[in-house]
């Protein structure tokens, strides 16, 4: 099963992603994009990896008590793999008693960790190198493209410490200055769930790995959506927890592997896009394919008989249904 997914959100006063700090200034990150006219825009955005940092947090936690993590995944840090990972060096060890070393490999990391399954992996051992292509990809989260004027203010902070110094304690303060941007953003991201506990050498699932693990790993990838899509998803969350509001979602779902993304939530017709999209592919393929649209898509006549359309009230309903479909 494949799913793409894309969707609005309501972000007022966040800080999702620091760029870098001046002294004691921080700046939010901007990118420059394109808009459907041509025009060129520069954007307050989020990186597609600090989403799926999180999202790797959240798989991590739906997951906990029922799977096996590394240590870097049990600290819900996104470190690479080191050249010496004791799980590789364990693999390498038993070289003499023959079999695919890569399979062996991958084999140990898909077992010991259920992220390095869903969000891959890169081993630097250069005695086994082997990678894993992610199982989820995301976008850049920008503001939607009818966003006419940038909301961004500055707010000053002070810091208050207590310096102690010829027997008497004298209180000092910095002031830091930091950006808070608030818009409605987009985000979109592409899941090849049916992938998930299936080896990249083999194209069989992964030996060790039990159905129900692999089942419970991909219905968790598609749940860790929920709190991503409800704004807590990057940084300076203790202080300025975006006041987020999910406001429209679309996911298409298919065995088709010729599924494309679906279009942007950045473009404002991105709705009317994809059912059209949708339906074209679904008469290309000859496949069925489920497309879920929050809140209801009106306008649904003529569709092909492969297309099959549900339509929920809000986020939340709309991966319930998600949910059931894998
Ligand atoms: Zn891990």
């Amino acid at each position: 099963m494949y799913v793409k997914l894309t969707g609005r959100v309501l972000v007022n006063l966040h800080d999702l992603n620091n760029e870098a700090s001046i002294g004691t200034f921080t700046d939010i990150r901007k990118m420059k994009i394109i808009d459907t006219e041509g025009a060129l825009r520069e954007v307050i955005s989020v990186s597609g990896n600090m989403l799926k940092h999180w999202h790797s947090i959240y798989v991590k936690r739906l997951l906990e008590g029922n799977d096996n993590f590394c240590s870097y995944c049990a600290r819900e840090e996104a470190w690479r793999l080191p050249q010496n990972d004791s799980r590789l060096t364990e693999v390498k060890e038993t070289k003499l008693k023959g079999g695919n070393l890569f399979i062996a490999g991958e084999r140990k990391l898909l077992n010991t960790c259920a992220i390095e399954d869903i969000h891959g992996f890169l081993s630097p051992d250069p005695d086994l190198t082997i990678k894993r292509e992610s199982r989820v990809r995301f976008s850049w989260l920008v503001p939607v493209e009818e966003t006419e004027e940038e909301a961004l203010s500055t707010a000053v902070h002070n810091r208050v410490a207590k310096v102690t110094g010829a027997g008497t304690e004298i209180p000092q303060q910095m002031f830091f200055y930091k950006q808070y941007a608030s818009g409605i953003y987009s985000v979109t991201a592409s899941i090849d769930l049916g992938r998930i506990g299936i080896s990249d050498y083999t194209s069989k699932l992964v030996e060790g790995l039990k159905d129900e693990v692999v089942k419970r790993r991909r219905r968790c990838t598609i749940e860790a959506f929920i709190p991503i899509m409800g704004g807590e998803m990057g940084a300076s969350l203790s202080r300025s927890l975006p006041i987020a509001k999910p406001v429209e979602i679309v996911i298409a779902l298919s065995n088709y592997p010729g599924l494309p993304n679906v279009v942007s939530a950045f473009y404002k017709d991105y709705r009317q896009v994809n059912l059209a999209l949708m339906n074209s592919v679904a008469k290309v393929s000859n496949s069925d394919i489920h497309l879920i649209f929050a809140p209801p898509m009106e306008g649904t006549q003529n569709i092909s008989a492969n297309l099959k359309l549900y339509n929920e009230t809000d986020m939340v309903s709309a991966i319930r249904k998600a949910l059931e479909l894998i």
